[in-house]
């Protein structure tokens, strides 16, 4: 059984947008709707939302309502940063589900198939995400922009959602972030990796599932959707 936390929190600062991100229309719909839809179509048991406290409402009827998602079965208030909101979806979540799924809401063009490849995986072990390789040289810098490391970039990911965990494992790790203090977290692969030192699956993403944060994204977002 298997709960999907669809991550529509954010402030969405970067997008220099008077519309949250999520309502943004991109074609024929809003930006979230997308990710929902392959979600309600999968194999899934349920959806959480979390998305802004203001927002609750609106997205109760202007999208679940609207939309017959009738596998989302709550709509919770994020919190300040991205792992509060995390955190806040998986209590939420039924916890009779031993697989969760965290998912970028601004991700559009998740798969079914990275749905089902997430669930085999991590029933393998316990812990995996999507990502792709990095087609560009990456470089480390200091704070007056001079390069200070060149990695291989042969061993080098860019690491997307959906990420999918053993419930148990992430409510530990999850515990053992709040008793850390850290502040620099940025997604839940980090919190798995550093506070239970359990390595994390990369599985096959798609260079097609972009997370939609700036305002070119729309228009890259718009184009790939006239592809499909
Ligand atoms: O900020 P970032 O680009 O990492 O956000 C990724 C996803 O996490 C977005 O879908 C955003 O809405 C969500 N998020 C959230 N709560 C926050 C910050 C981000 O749900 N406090």
């Amino acid at each position: 059984m298997v709960s999907a936390i669809v991550l529509a929190a954010g402030s969405g600062s970067r997008m220099k947008s008077k519309t949250a991100k999520q309502f943004i229309q991109v074609g024929e719909y809003p930006l979230i709707y997308y990710a929902l839809k392959t979600f309600e179509a999968s194999i899934v048991d349920e959806i959480i939302v979390v998305t802004r406290k203001e927002d609750i409402e609106y997205f109760k009827k202007e999208i679940v309502e609207k939309y017959h998602f009738s596998k989302v079965r709550k709509v919770v208030a994020g919190g300040k940063e991205r792992y509060d909101s995390v955190e806040k979806g998986i209590i939420a979540a039924d916890k009779r589900n031993k697989i969760v799924m965290i998912h970028d809401g601004a991700r559009p063009f998740i798969t079914n198939k990275m749905i089902l490849d997430s669930i085999s995986e991590t029933r393998r072990c316990k812990a995996c995400t999507v990502a792709v390789p990095v087609k560009d040289t990456i470089k480390v810098v200091d704070k007056d922009g001079f390069g200070i490391s060149t990695p291989d970039r042969s061993t080098l990911y860019q690491i997307q959602t959906p990420q999918t965990f053993d419930r148990g494992i992430l409510l530990e790790a999850y515990e053992r972030l709040r008793a850390s203090g850290d502040k620099d977290i940025t997604d839940d692969t980090m919190i798995v990796e550093r506070y239970l030192d359990h390595k994390v699956k990369t599985i096959e993403g798609s260079y097609e599932n972009i997370k939609v944060t700036t305002p070119e994204d729309i228009l890259i977002a718009s184009a790939l959707l006239k592809n499909r």
